[in-house]
């Protein structure tokens, strides 16, 4: 059972986890898949497929490389989706659970898979970049993933792992924190279904809420 007094150091998830934004990666996949000639996907059927890598989620929508090389779609999504990102907003109670947090005297840091220049200015535009002791996303000129650039943030916090919470919303996550050698909890409302995420074994909660 996971307890927020057992550690002193929170690593959070950006996307699906603080920020609201699976809707707008259906939105904006379904206008690829449309002009395609692709199925359409639900937000229920897109939280059964999203997956890490990426390239995998791709060819289950029905993308065929051979036709459109993965990097072009890919890049196509990131830059159709970048267009839109300021209709996004953080899930309703964030604000007040990083508040809450942040008052108990917790360390509060950001890993992300978002470019790290994007990722900053969209926790500036929603309001939440103060809370944040660290935050760390992706930059292709020195990170290989996720796991590399958490290994140095975990390293710059300079406390034992067992104080750290990694608090994400995907299998990656679960992934990510067992790679670093922390602990880890999800929340259901991001981009994986709770089906996914219960056969992982780890404690789950439905919203930010029931953190505190
Ligand atoms: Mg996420």
């Amino acid at each position: 059972m996971i307890e927020l007094k057992n550690y002193t150091h929170l690593i959070w998830d950006w996307n699906g986890t603080l920020l609201n934004d699976a809707w707008l990666c259906v939105d904006v996949m379904n206008g690829m898949l449309q002009e395609r000639g692709l199925p359409l996907k639900t937000i229920e059927e897109y939280r059964e497929l999203f997956d890490f890598p990426v390239k995998d989620y791709y060819a289950k929508l029905g993308y065929d490389f051979d036709t459109e090389p993965f990097d072009q779609v890919g890049m196509e999504f990131i830059l159709r989706y970048n267009q839109r990102q300021a209709e996004t907003m953080l899930h309703p109670e964030v604000q007040e659970v990083l508040a809450r947090i942040a008052a108990q005297g917790f360390s509060q840091n950001i890993l992300s898979a978002r470019e790290h220049n994007e990722l900053i200015s969209e926790t500036k535009s929603v309001g939440v970049f103060d809370f944040f002791d660290r935050i760390r996303g992706l930059d292709d000129h020195y990170a290989h993933g996720k796991i590399d650039i958490g290994l140095h943030l975990v390293r710059e916090m300079g406390v034992p792992g067992k104080k750290i919470l990694f608090i994400g919303d995907t299998r990656h996550d679960a992934e990510v924190a067992a790679a670093l050698g922390i602990d880890c909890l999800l929340v259901t409302n991001g981009h994986q279904s709770e089906d996914r995420l219960l056969q992982l074994g780890i404690q789950l909660i439905n919203s930010l809420n029931d953190i505190i």
